[in-house]
């Protein structure tokens, strides 16, 4: 079954692209998600806890997603070590969900999908695109919080030039052109590539 890798840089619109996508029956599996959750299992927790602490977790289903942000953003080593214990974790996830669906092809959505390498396993990209003051907007608002933490975040990912490059099919979603047509042209275009 072929993989389609969705990604965008934070507020382009990925989940509601993604979103689109399910309407037309196309399964679709939700990295970020998946790894929010991957924390909770035991022995993925257990790990986390020997790395940062147990404040990493601020109930038996919250994360503290400040604490663990602040203990890996200057620590460049502590954040190898936890993407070494959470990407596994997705991945052998992901393969699981991936064997009990039945359509012609999947969808995988992550934010970081160039930044980890993933991509490179995809059988093919989709990049959302949107203008940087667009998403800071929307993420601001979504979040609430302020521009300058959207740049923070912005400015750890891959710019959208250079992502660009590698993908095969852009979504532009600008508020200009309707996300939807687009959308269909591509879920098209991969069909009609399987039929080949
Ligand atoms: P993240 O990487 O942060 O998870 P994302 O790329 O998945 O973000 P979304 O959550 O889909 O982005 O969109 C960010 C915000 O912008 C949401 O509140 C969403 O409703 C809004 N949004 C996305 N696309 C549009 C659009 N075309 N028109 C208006 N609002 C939009």
């Amino acid at each position: 079954m072929k993989v389609i890798g969705l990604t965008g840089g934070i507020g382009s619109g990925k989940s509601t692209i993604a979103g689109i996508f399910e309407h037309l029956g196309v399964p679709v599996y939700n990295s970020d998600k998946s790894a929010q959750k991957i924390y909770f299992k035991p022995e993925v927790k257990k790990q986390v806890i020997e790395l940062i602490g147990a404040e990493a977790y601020l109930t038996d289903s919250s994360l503290n997603k400040e604490f663990i942000a602040a203990a890996v953003f200057s620590d460049h080593q502590k954040l190898e070590q936890l993407n070494s214990i959470i990407h596994p974790a997705v991945a052998k996830d992901f393969k699981e969900w991936k064997e009990k669906q039945h359509a012609s092809y999947l969808v995988k959505e992550s934010a970081l999908l160039f930044e980890t390498g993933i991509y490179k396993e995809m059988d093919a990209l989709v990049l959302v695109s949107a203008d940087k003051d667009l998403r800071i907007e929307r993420v601001k608002k979504r979040d609430h919080l302020t521009e300058e933490q959207v740049l923070q975040r912005i400015n750890k990912q891959m710019p959208e030039a250079e992502k660009e490059k590698l993908a095969q099919f852009i979504v532009s979603n600008n508020e200009r052109q309707l996300v939807i047509p687009q959308v269909l042209k591509i879920h098209q275009k991969i069909v009609e590539s399987l039929e080949l």
